[in-house]
């Protein structure tokens, strides 16, 4: 028989998650608070696919088998719609970069040190170029929410339920053992439930006594109007960085993660649209449309927490940053250990239980 499988949360980490355990053969319910498309993260992130530099090697080996997974599943869910742009970096020290590709390359990631006149190829429009950079042609972003709707649909397709407008008040335990969650009056049942709730994952698991290590950092990031193209892949420069969705907006932070709001973020998106628009020819007519805040789901040592906690079961616990670069991967690896009690080795690192 079919295992039932509640996931609360439906940003992109519920999403994926909810579209993996459908196409196990689970039977898969999503309930979220608020509508579909996630909370204070996925609607509000810079949505750089990658495995760059600062990252410790079996986080880079998992991220590089994410960015494997998004176009594997690109390939049958055209709608994903990846843009492989490319990322231009050069927000080090320029004297490390060379050190960083060596290192990157000996973990099979696909990166060149490039001087200024190539870096002026992949972006013409740059004002001043770097003398060296990193490019790492396999790189690239999605529209977030567009993703996270197409993983849910998907899902839907296997028979997957969403109940949007639905937030999850508290467990149902039977014996000890997580055996389904309330919403409101109602009890909804299941032999697993999948927390995949982002930051706030924290409030709904202190009721089970489940602590995670969780800070949840703001990002602001400035959204342009539609223009003409300006950028051909994201640009990762010293205090800034910047993408051009498909749709021709420009989407800056002072760091991808975004900008610090400060006491006024209305002032803190002025001067960081000014700085967009100082950094690239042709964009004087450039107008800002809107600014986002988001929270980024961070766990304190930067790693993903991704399993079941060793003292509750019938609980799943998904939640970790750069989860739009995470998300296949995640998505895969949790349905394959939910449904078939398969840890894969790439995720042996993120246990719950490290912190
Ligand atoms: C500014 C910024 C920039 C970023 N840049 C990048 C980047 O470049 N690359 C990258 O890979 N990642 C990036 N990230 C991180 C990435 O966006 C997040 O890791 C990812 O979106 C987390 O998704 P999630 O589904 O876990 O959380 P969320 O999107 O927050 O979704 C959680 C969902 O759970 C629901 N929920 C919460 N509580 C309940 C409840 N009690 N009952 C029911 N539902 C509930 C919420 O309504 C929400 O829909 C960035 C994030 C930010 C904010």
């Amino acid at each position: 028989m079919a295992k039932k499988i509640i996931v609360i949360g439906a940003g992109i980490i519920g999403a994926s998650i909810a579209y993996h355990l459908a196409k196990a053969g689970a039977e898969v319910l999503v309930l979220d608070a608020q509508t579909a498309g996630g909370g204070v993260a996925t609607p509000n992130s810079w949505a750089w696919i990658n495995a760059s530099w600062g990252n410790p090697e079996p986080y880079s080996r998992l991220r590089m088998r994410s960015m494997l997974e998004w176009r594997a599943l690109e390939s049958v869910h055209p709608d994903l719609n990846v843009n492989w742009c490319g990322g231009l970096l050069w927000d080090l020290p320029q004297n490390e970069l060379a050190e960083i590709v060596a290192t990157q390359k000996s973990w099979g990631y696909d990166v060149d040190l490039i001087d200024g006149a190539t870096a002026l190829k992949i972006e013409p429009r740059l004002k001043v170029p770097p003398e060296l950079a990193i490019f790492a042609s396999g790189e690239g972003s999605i529209e977030p929410v567009a993703a996270t709707l197409a993983f849910l649909a998907a899902a839907q397709t296997l028979g997957a339920k969403i109940a949007l407008g639905a937030e999850v008040s508290g467990f149902h335990t039977l014996g000890g053992k997580v055996a389904g969650v309330k919403v409101g009056e109602h009890l909804h049942e299941a032999d697993e439930v999948v927390v995949a709730a982002g930051v706030q994952s924290l409030g709904i698991l202190a009721e089970l006594g489940v602590a995670l290590n969780l800070e949840a950092p703001a990002g602001l990031l400035v959204h342009s109007k539609i223009n003409t193209k300006l950028l051909n892949g994201l640009v990762m420069a010293p205090d800034l960085h910047l993408r051009q969705t498909q749709q021709g907006r420009i989407v800056a932070g002072s760091h991808f993660g975004g900008a610090r709001p400060g006491d006024d973020s209305a002032a803190t998106a002025a001067a960081l649209f000014k700085q967009t628009k100082d950094m690239l020819r042709g964009a004087e007519d450039l107008e800002m449309e809107f600014y986002t805040l988001g929270y980024r789901p961070t766990p304190k040592d930067g790693l993903p927490l991704i399993g079941r906690p060793t003292h509750v079961s019938g609980l799943y616990v998904a939640v970790t940053h750069s989860g739009v670069t995470l998300a296949p991967a995640i998505g895969l690896f949790a349905a394959a250990e939910i449904v078939h009690d398969k840890r894969d080795p790439l995720l042996q690192p993120f246990h719950l239980e490290r912190q």
